[in-house]
């Protein structure tokens, strides 16, 4: 350890009473609002963010009217966020939390631990900044921070460099002030020691910094191993019957589980897209579909995978028009109006959007 803990620990605190956002979970710090946003920042940006936890709380005031809902109107107030098990996760800890601990968070690791979708991280999170305890939190501003503050020579994933991450991060943390503290390293990650373009020159503890002495901060973080994104086209179709629209509901595990769609799939080597739709709703579905006309193309990412998305819409021809599912638990048949009652994957959701804005819907 070369910084001065004090000093570093009182200009950070500093710092933070006076440059620290205002977000609404900061107004209240209660437990139940912790989780919430902890849960759902993860891999999304705080305005985004934002918006959502707003929003959500408005609808979810407490646990118990999470334990209450539907997990179709949970997962249509996550939808846009991703990474759906983590609301799933939310709605089953919240009827868990209500049979056996009256409706309230947990304070200790091990109980925390024991919830769906809580780890090492949101536990800690839970832990300093709702309920104030002396418990070090890392996130990926804070790896950043430190990475240039301790000068670390080596990707921050490395098994040696967490162990080091954490166990600085547990000895500068000053007893008692665990919430402004952890808060203040995050912060000072996203607002100064940014990833692109760190603003040294208003660090408040640009003093300790390792990095900056030795002329390494565009050096730091050691980048690690990247992992290769993969690029699919898919196809779906808007069938369309009398007004009506078809949507089917996915199954209840895998990919965008219990989320509603429009068939489709991905296009084969040799096929057109037009001739990869037909396919898949005759796969999913048996139904017969033709007269193809060409929507949009949407582009969307989930985890490392880039998707063009192919979107037409389409008509029953002969042959069966009543469905045969084989991919999917429940089918529906929507007016334009519905469609705001239920959640789907990005890619869907882009193309709802889209034909709401050239007024198709
Ligand atoms: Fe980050 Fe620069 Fe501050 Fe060092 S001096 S902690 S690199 S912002």
């Amino acid at each position: 350890m070369i910084i001065e803990i004090p000093s570093f620990q009182k200009t950070l605190l500093n710092w933070f009473a006076r440059y620290s956002r205002d977000l609404p979970w900061r107004r209240s710090y209660l437990p139940y609002h912790i989780w919430i946003s902890e849960i759902m920042l993860q891999q999304t940006q705080m305005e985004r963010g934002t918006a959502y936890f707003e929003r959500w709380i408005k609808r979810f005031p407490d646990i118990a009217s999470i334990a209450e809902a539907s997990e179709e109107e949970i997962l249509k107030y996550w939808e846009g966020l991703g990474y759906y098990s983590r609301a799933r996760n939310i709605h089953k800890a919240a009827q868990l939390l209500m049979k056996k601990n009256g409706g309230q968070l947990p304070a200790d690791r091990t109980s925390l631990l024991a919830m769906p979708g809580i780890g090492k991280y949101t536990a800690a999170a839970i832990m300093s900044l709702a309920f104030n305890k002396d418990v070090p939190l890392v996130d990926a501003n804070i790896e950043r921070l430190f990475a240039r503050l301790f000068n670390i020579e080596t990707p921050i994933k490395d098994k040696g460099q967490q162990t080091f991450i954490w166990r600085n991060a547990k000895e500068i943390l000053p007893p008692g002030q665990a919430r402004n503290f952890n808060q203040a390293l995050m912060e000072l990650g996203a607002l100064v020691c940014r990833p692109r373009n760190p603003n040294c020159t208003v660090c408040p503890v640009h003093n300790h910094c390792q990095s900056l002495t030795l002329g390494v901060v565009d050096e730091r973080p050691v980048p690690g191993k990247t992992t290769d994104t993969i690029r699919i086209e898919m196809v779906t179709g808007f069938l369309q019957k009398g007004g009506a629209i078809f949507i089917q509901k996915r199954p209840p595990n895998g990919v965008w589980a219990n989320l509603w769609e429009f068939p489709g799939g991905r296009i084969e080597a040799g096929e057109t897209p037009a001739e990869a739709l037909v396919r898949e709703y005759m796969e999913e579905t048996e139904m017969n579909i033709g007269n193809l006309s060409k929507i949009t193309t949407v582009k969307h990412s989930y985890t490392r995978y880039r998707v063009t998305l192919h979107c037409y819409t389409c008509f029953l021809l002969n042959g069966p028009q009543r469905p045969v599912l084989h991919e999917a638990q429940e089918y529906r048949w929507i007016t334009p109006l519905d469609l705001h009652r239920f959640a789907f994957p990005a890619g869907h959701r882009k193309l709802i959007e889209f034909m709401r804005k050239k007024k198709l819907l």
